[in-house]
């Protein structure tokens, strides 16, 4: 049986940033996924975009790397935020893993997880009809719906289906004419009391032109529910399916800039914000957005916007604009079930209000890179880590402090 440094499971923007990582670190690594490759939500979900940026178009480490090789293979567009070509962005991905000698296994999905007190031993994934068995010393949850530290037996958060935020089915049209997006979000605004949009909890326009001026990429439908639950899980599938046409047609009437638009390409997984956060050995709390003093033991920042894509409604009743960045201490990378156990990306430990700010892709290949690093480096002390972030780039230093705009 293969033994292994680091075994990261999930290679969404997270995974691939921990697998990566713990290889640069040294560490014998294997990334895996049941999809058929490398990109997760941000991929699969057509999340195309690249925000939640600690710095005006700058993270360090590997998200700025991403975004250089995007930008060199001509796969980004700047507007307002970084939107990316969802194909051009995997290859970069594949590439990037390759170059730096991680073993990929696709088409896998973790089944079981076996332990022994408080270590994880091996994972037990299922590739068409054969069942594999790999073992490691340490192991990343970066599965985004914690389901290996479900199956680990780990503690988790499962918020209240008031906290777990809209589920989307995002899909493009084209043949889109003079796209202006902040006229339209306007006159969207405008036309709501009186032109019944057929999503009544999509209260704002989101949407977004493509690397084409002609192709929008729409963020449109919305559903409440627990994505945990696999039937809930496929009746929001099928209701989001059945809402693409409703807002289309309801576009091409009332703007005529999508009167000949037609639908270029629907998503083939569900958009899934939110499912559940571990139990981790430093839960962050909203307290850690207010609080002007970073927290202890910093592995990564994010941008930190709070709240939106609310169940009833845009806006929660808690989102707050706050700038600046948010700190994440090393204890919300760390299970506190499991000694041998990390999680990167839309999972970290954070309670539920707190989601928005570390879920955007650049906060998640954050914590993805720290959690890397600290499986490949077994779990070490503070400073043997951070020395190891710097090496790779990594920006740990929130030199100012949020502020509140009201
Ligand atoms: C509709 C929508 C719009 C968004 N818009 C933006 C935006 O504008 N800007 C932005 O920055 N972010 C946006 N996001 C957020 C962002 O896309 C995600 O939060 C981020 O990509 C999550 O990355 P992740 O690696 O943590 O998880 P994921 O990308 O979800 O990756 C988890 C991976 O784990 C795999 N997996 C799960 N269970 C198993 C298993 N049992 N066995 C094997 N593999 C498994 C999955 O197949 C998946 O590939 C949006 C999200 C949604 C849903």
């Amino acid at each position: 049986m293969k033994m292994y440094d680091c075994i990261v499971a999930g290679a969404g923007v997270s995974g691939f940033a921990a697998a990566l990582a713990a290889r640069r670190a040294g560490a014998k690594v294997l990334l895996l996924d049941k999809l058929s490759s490398v990109g997760g939500s941000a991929v699969y979900a057509l999340t195309a975009f690249l925000s939640g940026w600690p710095l005006p178009k700058r993270a360090g480490g590997i998200a700025d790397e991403l975004l250089q090789q995007l930008e060199e293979h001509h796969g980004l567009v700047w507007r307002g935020n970084a939107v990316f070509d969802e194909n051009i962005m995997q290859l970069v991905m594949l590439d990037m893993l390759r170059d730096a000698g991680v073993e990929t296994l696709f088409n896998a999905i973790v089944t079981q997880v076996e332990s022994c007190g408080r270590v994880i031993k091996s994972v037990t994934v299922q590739c068409g009809s054969e069942a594999i068995t790999l073992n490691a010393k340490n192991f990343v949850d970066a599965t985004g719906d914690a389901s290996f530290s479900v199956l680990a037996g780990a503690d988790v958060i499962t918020p209240d289906s008031e906290l777990s935020m809209t589920k989307t089915l995002m899909f493009k049209v084209h043949n889109v004419k003079n796209f202006d997006k902040a006229a339209i979000c306007r006159k969207f605004r405008e036309k709501l009391p009186t032109k019944k949009f057929p999503v009544a909890i999509q209260d704002r326009f989101m949407g977004t032109n493509m690397m084409r001026d002609d192709v929008v990429i729409l963020n449109l439908t919305a559903v409440a529910g627990d994505a945990a639950d696999p039937v809930q899980y496929n009746a929001m599938h099928e209701e989001l399916l059945r809402q693409i046409p409703e807002v289309v047609n309801w576009l091409k009437n009332e703007f005529e800039e999508f009167a000949d638009c037609s639908i270029a390409q629907i998503a083939p997984m569900m958009g899934v914000r939110y499912t559940r956060s571990i139990v981790s050995c430093r839960q962050m709390t909203m307290h850690d957005v207010y609080n002007p003093e970073p927290p202890e033991e910093v592995v990564a920042l994010c941008g930190s916007y709070i709240g939106g894509h609310y169940v009833k409604c845009f806006n929660s009743p808690w989102s707050s604009r706050v700038t600046g960045k948010l700190a994440v201490p090393y204890g919300a990378i760390r299970s506190r079930s499991f000694d041998n156990l990390l999680a990167a990306g839309r999972i970290i430990g954070v309670e539920p209000e707190l989601i928005s700010a570390v879920r955007l892709n650049v906060s998640c290949i954050a914590s993805g890179q720290a959690a890397g690093c600290a499986a490949a480096l077994d779990i070490p002390d503070y400073e043997v880590l951070r020395k190891e972030l710097l090496r790779q780039n990594c920006l740990l230093a929130r030199d100012d402090s949020p502020s509140t705009e009201k």
